[in-house]
């Protein structure tokens, strides 16, 4: 894949980057009212949930301890693997933590289910979720999302921390690509 301009790759935005900032800043303040005596612990799943933590946290009128986990559900392409394997570990014990989740996107569901019950079954004293994205009509798992951002259709996206081919993260919208960017990986 070779890309000379991303602008170029893309076929329409979902999400804009005003959008993005009300839905990250609305949540952050319920999130900063109810953690406000719980020292809470947001947790990331790298890559994809980096963009959405950084703004997040910024919004958050709260001091907030932050980890990171590197799970993998995806392999390269656009389809889960359907198993969730530890790649990095958090370097904190979260026994007794508050623990906000904030996550990117939330499509099976699979990826999540299986990081609220790791997260319980270590002690932590409670564990939500804030995710930016949730495809409903794509949900095999049921999970509680409490703060939750914005519905998308069942449409494979990348920006703002979500990628194709590791590629695009850095995009400050959220969009769909041209269905030429995956058939020139296959060329
Ligand atoms: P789930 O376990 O809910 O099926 O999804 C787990 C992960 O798959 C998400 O955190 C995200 O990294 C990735 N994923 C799901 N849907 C999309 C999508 O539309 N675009 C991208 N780039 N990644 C996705
Ligand atoms: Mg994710
Ligand atoms: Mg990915």
């Amino acid at each position: 894949m070779r890309i000379a301009d991303v602008e170029e790759c893309i076929d329409h935005e979902l999400v804009s980057a005003e959008q993005i900032d009300t839905i990250i800043r609305q949540a952050a303040a319920r999130v900063s009212d109810d953690y406000r005596d719980k020292d809470p612990l947001l947790v990331a799943v790298l890559k994809g949930a980096v963009n959405t933590l950084a703004a997040f946290s910024q919004a958050m009128s709260i001091p907030a301890q932050m980890d990171f986990m590197s799970l993998s559900s995806y392999g390269a392409g656009v389809t889960s693997s359907g198993t969730v394997t530890v790649r990095q570990d958090l370097s904190v014990d979260v026994r007794g933590r508050h623990i906000l989740i904030v996550e990117d996107i939330v499509d099976s569901g699979r990826t999540l289910a299986w990081l609220v019950e790791e997260l319980k079954s270590r002690g932590a004293a409670s564990v939500e979720v804030f995710a930016l994205l949730s495809k409903p009509s794509r949900r095999e798992v049921d999970v509680n999302v409490k703060y939750s951002g914005y519905e998308i259709p069942d449409e494979f996206v990348v920006g703002f921390g979500l990628d194709y081919d590791e590629r695009f993260r850095n995009l400050d919208s959220i969009a769909v690509l041209k269905p030429s960017v995956y058939q020139g990986e296959q060329a």
